[in-house]
């Protein structure tokens, strides 16, 4: 078995700047009108690498392509649901993009949450089943740094910055106590819903083998605080059945009805108003 690593994203986002009031309202009214049905809501679907940057390899089987059938799949089922939902894939086939470009068109799509598929892959091979991670305020284990680590994409810098205080994603631009503690206030709440998003996913998994954690880490693409987002990685690779199944066509869409029902689960629960 041929394994290749291409390393990079960690962690901290640069660009990210903290919510301002106006844009605190505007975001608000925002969700307002999704509850209310005024508008569709907005699912942003990642499939993790793609071009230059395959993820994990095993054989000749590529991480990038089975996240991208996945990822394709997903989308027609949310178009063809009951739920209004309009949707955008992070990239087109074999198109590289960086994780900070990622979330620049999450943001610019308006995205209400954000989904990010993997596969995963592990020198134990007896490790198996689906592991689901959302943002990170917290500095994270040595398990799930090593993931993000191998899971990062091109153009990073290293994983020098283990620790990810707080700080880091709300910068410097913060100019009173006031402003902080709405943004903090607000952001906590995008975190809280991300931790919904991925406990929905997790009810609504029926694959091969259980969800074997729910975990907080900073990937750069579920790192802004205004999308509620999770990276799930549907299985391992790694593991001789899992491997079948996930280079079957027919598990890859069971993967995605499963992601699907996560998703219109967490819609009806945690946005329409009850
Ligand atoms: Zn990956």
């Amino acid at each position: 078995m041929f394994l290749v690593f291409i390393y990079s994203a960690l962690i901290i986002v640069p660009f990210i700047s903290v919510s301002t009031e106006a844009s605190i309202a505007e975001r608000t009214k925002f969700s307002k009108d999704l509850a209310s049905k005024k508008r569709n809501f907005r699912v942003f679907v990642d499939p993790g690498h793609g071009g230059v940057d395959a993820g994990a390899t095993s054989q000749t089987i590529k991480e990038s392509d089975i996240t991208f059938d996945i990822a394709q799949e997903l989308v027609t089922l949310l178009s063809k649901g009951s739920v209004s939902v309009s949707t955008q894939i992070s990239h087109a086939e074999n198109e590289y993009v960086a994780p900070e470009q990622r979330l620049q068109r999450a943001q610019k799509f308006k995205a209400d949450i954000l989904i990010s598929i993997h596969v995963n892959w592990s020198k134990d091979l007896t490790a198996k089943g689906m592991e689901i991670y959302f943002q990170n305020q917290l500095p994270p284990d040595q398990d799930s740094l090593y993931l993000a680590h191998r899971e990062s994409e091109l153009g990073h810098k290293g994983v020098e910055n283990h620790n990810l205080p707080s700080a880091n994603l709300l910068p410097t631009v913060v100019s009173t106590e006031v402003r902080a503690i709405i943004g903090d206030l607000f952001k906590n709440q995008q975190l809280y819903q991300s931790s919904r998003l991925a406990i929905a996913l997790k009810k609504n998994w029926q694959g091969q083998s259980p969800v074997r954690s729910i975990r907080q880490l900073p990937f750069i693409v579920v790192s802004y605080p205004e999308i509620p987002s999770v990276l799930v990685e549907v299985g391992f690779l790694s593991h001789t059945e899992e491997f079948k199944l996930l280079t079957s066509p027919s598990y890859q869409k069971r993967v995605a009805k499963n992601l699907f029902d996560g998703i219109i689960h967490y819609y009806e629960n945690e946005i329409m108003d009850k």
